[in-house]
């Protein structure tokens, strides 16, 4: 490795230790000419990992991207930097034990949501404001409550599930062509989101009665463009 002091290439491994869990090696390293310590970062290379975007297209897997989307959602939550380091680190492994090599974007914002939801339910909000691109509160609200009830379900039975997910899939999209401009005002969406979701609680419990207008204003949503 050449000194970032010298530009010497030869160097001495002081020390070797594994690092995210076994996921990386961080190597403390000594300049051999010039005496300058210096830490080098190994990793496995996923340069075979493709993220399949619903309108056919491919893009590079990006674990930037998808870590800084994390940490946007996690923003002023009591979340560490070490757990989302270590969720990510999940997803990558559970995306590449799943697929080959090209990983559908909803599988991948899925798993994303499922994992969040575990670690902080704002954060996991958050992320599915934007994720989902909702057109209103009430698609919002259905939305959050049917990912809610298809994660108590994988427990219970994946089959079901498996099912809801279909139709979960074929909502989702419409949402995607509407494509990466949406991202911005689904910032703004995000913050009203908040909101929405302090109150969405309380048309939760006002019950099944909102669910099924919700379900009636998703399908609406739909044609939307
Ligand atoms: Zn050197």
């Amino acid at each position: 490795m050449r000194c970032p002091a010298c530009s010497e290439d030869d160097d001495k491994v002081l020390e070797s230790r594994l690092s995210r869990g076994g996921a990386a090696i961080r190597r403390r390293r000594v300049c051999l000419r010039c005496g300058r310590r210096f830490t080098t970062y190994e990793e496995i290379l996923r340069d075979s990992m493709l993220v399949l975007k619903r309108n056919g297209s491919l893009e590079e897997f990006s674990r930037a991207k998808l870590e800084n989307g994390i940490i946007r959602s996690c923003l002023k939550r009591p979340v560490s930097m070490r757990r989302i380091t270590s969720l990510v680190d999940g997803i990558i492994e559970e995306m590449d034990e799943r697929f080959e090599n090209e990983v559908p974007a909803q599988e991948l914002g899925d798993a994303v949501m499922r994992e969040l939801l575990k670690l902080d339910e704002v954060a996991y909000v958050r992320y599915a404001s934007i994720y989902r691109h909702f057109s209103n509160v009430e698609q919002f609200i259905s939305e959050i409550r049917a990912l809610r009830t298809a994660d108590t379900a994988i427990s219970e039975s994946s089959g079901a599930s498996a099912e809801r997910g279909e139709g979960a899939e074929r909502r989702g999209e419409g949402t995607e062509r509407r494509g990466e401009g949406t991202e911005r005002r689904g910032e703004g969406a995000e913050r009203r989101g908040e909101g929405a979701e302090r109150r969405g609680e309380g048309a939760e419990r006002r019950g099944e009665g909102a669910e099924r207008r919700g379900e009636g204003a998703e399908r609406r949503g739909e044609g939307a463009p």
